[in-house]
């Protein structure tokens, strides 16, 4: 009998995981293991707010794919995926197709700009290592053209959106300008950093005391806060805010106001809701005995909440183990697992010395210990996965 063919689209958190655990559980006469990615790199998506103020090189946030699977093991394609055919068993690259036996969908989250009038046309986005050094090269460039060109050049940063990614950007940003500002001979006070959210408070999801010191200490540092602001429209220099259509103009604006699934999915045809696929609790598609959907391509019920589970990056490397069970159960027989989620707790980094978090029981972080778990938290995922070898050439060892 032939032997099954396992690929796996995506090397972000989900389909990298998946992809070394299956080389762990499966031996090359067992299955063959296809893994596919638009870039011969992965990137750590939850750096690349670093990545797009400037604050840490693009180089660190990413390593060669080859370095954490064998490409004796595993094979390597490097193409973007277009559509999934599910009644073929087909998956259509930009310069190709393959066959499949089984199917793992990990091609995570694009900006959601929420039909936005101008949103996409002129706002940067903080999706790949691409787009988010775009936003690092374009705020230099602003900086650079105030200095030699025209010193009337706004320096205004507009971010749009004060969830995880716009909270975790503006403590980079706060970092970063009066470096800019030294670097151009900038006066600081030419330069204002303003957040737009839609809701009443910034992260409502931690308790009023650590949102209080987040704030505070990004205000502290030069940021200004719009709250209450739904933004309505982007033009190419400006906000257009609330009910009375107020403009706020800018230099350099940067959508971080959430994000939605891989396009894939719906060209695939799969049931979609809000742009992901509501998986069944083994982490397979609805309907589907072959077809694995992980990461933030799908929507996991928290069934206790009622509610999906947010997507993140600690959930999309769990979903990547059960998947990796599950497919190895299929082929060599054995129960199926359903996805528990292990709820290690939420950090978010307000720069690189200060942060906020819950971890573990509950226990609250702030400051230096928060930006310290931070750390401890990019690097576990650096090690689950590349191991050692990646943790010693990309790691965060940078002192306070
Ligand atoms: P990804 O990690 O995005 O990987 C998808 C992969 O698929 C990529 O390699 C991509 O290049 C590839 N790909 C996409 N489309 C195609 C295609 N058509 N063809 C071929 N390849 C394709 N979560 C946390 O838990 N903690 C955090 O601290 C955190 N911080 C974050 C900070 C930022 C700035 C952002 C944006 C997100 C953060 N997140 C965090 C969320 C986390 O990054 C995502 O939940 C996580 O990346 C999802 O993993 P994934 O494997 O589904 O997708
Ligand atoms: P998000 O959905 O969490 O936040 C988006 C924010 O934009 C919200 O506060 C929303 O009210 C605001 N917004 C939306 N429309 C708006 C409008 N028209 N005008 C003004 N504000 C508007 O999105 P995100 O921050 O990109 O995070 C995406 C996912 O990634 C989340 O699940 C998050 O948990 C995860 N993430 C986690 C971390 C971390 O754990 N440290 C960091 C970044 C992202």
């Amino acid at each position: 009998m032939s032997k099954p063919k396992i690929v796996v689209l995506g090397a972000g958190y989900a389909g990298l995981k998946t992809t070394r655990e299956l080389t762990n559980k499966l031996s090359p006469e067992e299955a063959d293991i296809v893994l596919i990615n638009k870039h011969n790199y992965h990137y750590e998506s939850t750096w690349l707010h670093e990545v797009a103020a400037g604050t840490i090189n693009p180089n660190q946030a990413r390593f060669m794919i080859s370095d954490a699977v064998s490409p004796n093991r595993v094979r390597l394609i490097y193409d973007e995926v277009v559509k999934v055919d599910k009644d073929e068993q087909r998956v259509q690259l930009e310069n190709g197709e393959i066959q499949y036996d089984y199917l793992v969908i990990a091609l995570g989250f694009k900006s959601n700009t929420f039909g936005i009038k101008g949103m996409e046309e002129n706002a940067y986005s903080i999706v790949d290592i691409d787009s988010s050094r775009l936003i690092r090269d374009q705020l230099e460039l602003q900086f650079a053209k105030h200095t030699t060109e025209n010193p009337d050049e706004d320096l205004t940063i507009l971010v749009g959106g004060a969830g995880f990614t716009g909270i975790e950007l503006l403590g980079e940003l706060a970092e970063r300008v009066p470096r800019l500002c030294k670097q151009y001979d900038v006066d600081r006070s030419q330069v204002k950093i303003i957040n737009v959210e839609a809701m009443p408070s910034i992260l409502p999801m931690f308790d009023k005391e650590l949102v209080a010191y987040a704030k505070e200490s990004l205000e502290n540092r030069g940021v200004e806060f719009r709250l209450d602001a739904p933004i309505k429209e982007c033009t190419p220099d400006s906000f257009i805010i609330g009910e009375d259509n107020e403009e706020i103009k800018a230099g350099i604006i940067i959508w971080t106001g959430g994000v939605t699934g891989s396009p894939v999915l719906a060209e695939s045809g799969f049931e979609i809701t809000k742009g992901k696929v509501t998986v069944d609790g083994d982490m397979r598609a609805p309907g589907e005995d072959n077809i694995f959907i992980l990461g933030d391509c799908a929507w996991v019920m928290d069934e206790e909440a009622g509610k999906p589970f947010p997507p993140t990056a600690q959930a999309a490397i769990q979903h990547a183990d059960t998947c990796a069970n599950n497919i190895v159960a299929l082929i060599k027989g054995g129960p199926m697992e359903k996805f528990q989620f292990d709820d290690k707790g939420t950090v978010a980094s307000l720069g690189v010395t200060d942060g906020i978090g819950t971890v573990l029981d509950g226990t609250e972080l702030k400051g230096k210990p928060a930006a310290a778990m931070k750390k401890v938290v990019d690097n576990r995922s650096l090690f689950l996965l590349g191991g050692m070898k990646i943790i010693l050439k990309k790691g965060k060892v940078r002192p306070f």
